[in-house]
């Protein structure tokens, strides 16, 4: 790969958003800067759509859902058409992935990984397209009675800005297979790779207006477009706060919603366990993508008997990692923006001041631009499980270390947070692992692994405040469709 791409791919283009097939501005003229994490620099633009923009792009999907070839199009078709993006995105990779590298921040290393998921959702969801059927019911004497799996319409998919473009191809994916039209929001901190993707749909052969892109505010285009009454359901990945708003929106109109929050992952760490095998995977499952990641494991518990002796292996790991701009490709990139990086910040001061005890800290690398949003990342023990470090998401490269005696006390506090996302295990009593994977409350469970973010055909999805609904697999095909219920009466 050109790792020159990588630095001056999109460099003062002014990016469009599709509607309806067409490349457009919003109405109003107005555009947000699209600023490199790692420079601080401005270096292209988006627009910024207010609600007649997002009204243009609903009644898009809404007709090409209503009318058109989509409707009609056999389940096949569609999924040729996804299986066609596909290769698309491995055609255009390379740049997909320099572009999602210098909009966010993240290595290069993980656009590349990105690119290579995309693809995967894509392949997943065509050849599942025509896979999905509904079943006949043994009823009354004289009828008979069957279901249809049907797409709910038009779907609002409000995208967030850590993998956009493994996000948009979940959503987009499960959404496309089932006959759904979509508007996507992408988030105005990382919207390029998803307008991309947009163009590449069209050029795959999808109709117009089935995959319509509206950039712009979370609080101008995003409550727009939740709230839109021709939109049939929302799909959101995002921070807990926005998905309550998103929510209330969309209750307007009484629309389903799927809404991935985010979570406080524990990663439960037994005496017997193969602790030199888990510590890598353990400093991975929180620096992947710089901490933030939905999945990230944050917290992890570890059994007092071997606590210092993991404590120290995790330390000397943390003291060699190295953040730095995306294209030097160093094991971590810049946070997404200054903001985050405040909030950050502020989380670990805060966690100081509260008495934790930073155990070793990673560095920026000194060539690293000032103007880039890079923090160096922390370990902490002796946290107090009650504190925020402890019960909040940091979304930053901050990991705590929790000791705890026996299984009722880790299961006491794995599921001491109000989220329940993901979770691992790890030890080699193959009873402890099925009783402590049924009694954690997470959607995903890795026993003596972990997978922030990977497994296109696993269902995932939250409990508590971490969300609801499913996504990946073919379970998102049901969060993506409806049931029909058909009567036939024949004496
Ligand atoms: P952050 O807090 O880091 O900005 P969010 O969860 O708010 O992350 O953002 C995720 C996505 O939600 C983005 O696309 C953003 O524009 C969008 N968004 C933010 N606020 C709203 C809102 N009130 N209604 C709809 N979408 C929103």
């Amino acid at each position: 790969m050109d790792v020159h791409l990588s630095t001056t791919v999109a460099e003062g283009v002014a990016f469009r958003q599709l509607i309806g097939g067409k490349a457009v501005d919003a109405g109003s003229g107005a555009r947000i800067d699209v600023v490199s994490p790692s420079t601080g620099q401005v270096f292209a633009s988006i627009p910024a759509s207010d609600a007649a923009d997002v009204d243009n792009a609903v009644k898009a999907a809404r007709t090409a859902f209503d009318s058109g070839p989509w409707p009609k199009m056999p389940a096949v078709e569609r999924g040729r058409l996804l299986t066609r993006l596909c290769q698309l995105v491995e055609k255009n990779g390379s740049e997909l992935a320099a572009l999602e590298s210098r909009d966010t921040g993240k290595p290069l290393r993980q656009g590349r990984a990105d690119v290579v998921a995309t693809m995967r959702y894509y392949e997943f969801y065509g050849a599942a397209a025509d896979k999905i059927h509904g079943t006949t019911i043994p009823f009354l004497d004289g009828y008979t009675a069957l279901t249809l799996r049907e797409p709910h319409g038009v779907v609002a998919g409000i995208i967030p800005w850590n993998y956009p473009l493994q996000i948009l191809a979940r959503v987009a994916g499960a959404a496309l297979a089932m006959g759904n039209t979509l508007v996507v929001k992408p988030a105005e901190d990382a919207s390029l790779t998803t307008i991309r993707m947009a163009e590449l749909a069209l050029e795959a052969g999808f109709p117009e207006g089935v995959f319509n892109v509206i950039t712009g505010y979370g609080r101008d285009a995003g409550a727009a477009l939740s709230a839109h009454p021709l939109v049939d359901y929302v799909t959101f990945t995002g921070s807990t706060g926005t998905g309550t708003a998103i929510q209330q929106a969309a209750a307007q109109n009484n629309r389903g919603v799927t809404m991935e929050l985010g979570g406080k992952s524990p990663q439960i760490v037994f005496a017997d366990a193969d602790i030199e095998k888990a510590a890598p995977v353990l400093v991975n499952a929180v620096i992947q993508n710089g901490g933030q990641t939905c999945s990230a494991g944050s917290r992890i518990l570890i059994e007092r008997r071997i606590y210092d002796d993991l404590a120290a292996m995790l330390a000397t790991r943390f003291s060699a990692l190295v953040a730095g701009p995306h294209d030097a490709d160093l094991d971590l990139g810049a946070l997404i923006n200054s903001k985050q990086q405040a909030r950050v910040t502020a989380m670990v001061s805060q966690a100081e001041a509260a008495g934790a005890q930073i155990l070793a800290r990673g560095t920026v690398h000194k060539d690293a631009p000032s103007g880039g949003f890079y923090f160096a990342p922390a370990l902490f023990g002796g946290v107090d499980p009650a504190s925020a470090l402890a019960q909040e998401e940091v979304f930053g490269p901050v990991l705590a270390l929790f000791p705890f005696d026996g299984e009722e006390e880790a299961i006491r506090l794995a599921n001491g947070t109000d989220y329940g996302l993901v979770a691992g295990i790890w030890t080699k009593d193959g009873g402890r692992q099925h009783r402590v994977a049924k009694r954690v409350r997470a959607g995903q469970v890795f026993v003596n692994a972990y997978g922030a973010g990977g497994g296109i055909e696993l269902p995932f999805g939250g409990f508590k405040r971490s969300g609801h609904g499913r996504e990946k697999g073919f379970e998102a095909l049901y969060d993506m469709s409806a049931t029909k219920t058909v009567v036939f009466h024949h004496e």
